[in-house]
Parts: C-alpha cells; structure tokens; sequence
C-alpha cells in the first residue's frame, strides 16, 4: 500500500486535489496503475492544463549526502546553486566561484539550506 502523499506525487498532482477526488488515505499499486493508465476526467484535465507549467512537485537533493525529498516548491525560492542538509558544515560544499557571492536561505523543505551564488 501507497499513502495519498506518495500517490499524489506519483500521480503529479497536490495532495489537496487527490482528497479532493477521493484518493483514500492508503492506495494499492494497482489503483495507483490504474489511475495512471486510465486516468478520471478530472486527473486527465489537470495533466493537460499543466503542460508547461511549473512542476507541482520538485525534487531536493543533499549535494553532500545525498538525501532526498519531494516537496511542493515555493514561490519565493531562487535557482539554488547547491542544497545540503542544515547538520553539514559550510566546508562541505564548494567555495563560490570567483566574484559570486554566496548566501544562504534555510527553511527549504523539512531540512535543506539552500546556498546561492550570484
Ligand atoms: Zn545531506
């Protein structure tokens, strides 16, 4: 069994919408298949007004462990030159590039500091 969560990413859509249309909160494989290969009016027109457009989900990366997670972006984030986890150091990652300055935003995902260099 599958959570809505997991669903719902697989599925490219919000978790919201999947509620909204009855995902129940544990899915099998093969309802998860079956949505996929046969999707309901309502998921095939959410996959066609989406052409295009910003992706529902994106997919973070450690650039020094390597974990991941799939979140909802945010509209504020700028293109991040590297992610780490917030328990790296600083000295884990590359120094910036020659006259780029770097800044740091926390709060990206449940882990992530995102680092810029610009
Ligand atoms: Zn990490």
């Amino acid at each position: 069994m599958i959570t809505r969560r997991e669903a719902a990413l697989r599925l490219d859509i919000s978790v919201e919408m999947a509620r909204k249309h009855g995902i129940a909160g544990k899915i099998s494989e093969a309802e998860l298949d079956e949505l996929n290969d046969n999707p309901p009016p309502w998921l095939a027109q959410s996959r066609a007004n989406r052409t295009g457009k910003k992706a529902v989900w994106v997919q973070l990366r450690c650039d020094v462990c390597g974990f991941e997670e799939s979140v909802r972006p945010k509209k504020w984030w700028p293109d991040f030159t590297y992610l780490t986890c917030d328990h790296h150091s600083i000295g884990d990652i590359p120094l910036p590039a020659e006259g780029l300055k770097r800044s740091e935003l926390d709060g990206i995902g449940s882990r992530f500091i995102a680092i810029i260099d610009a």
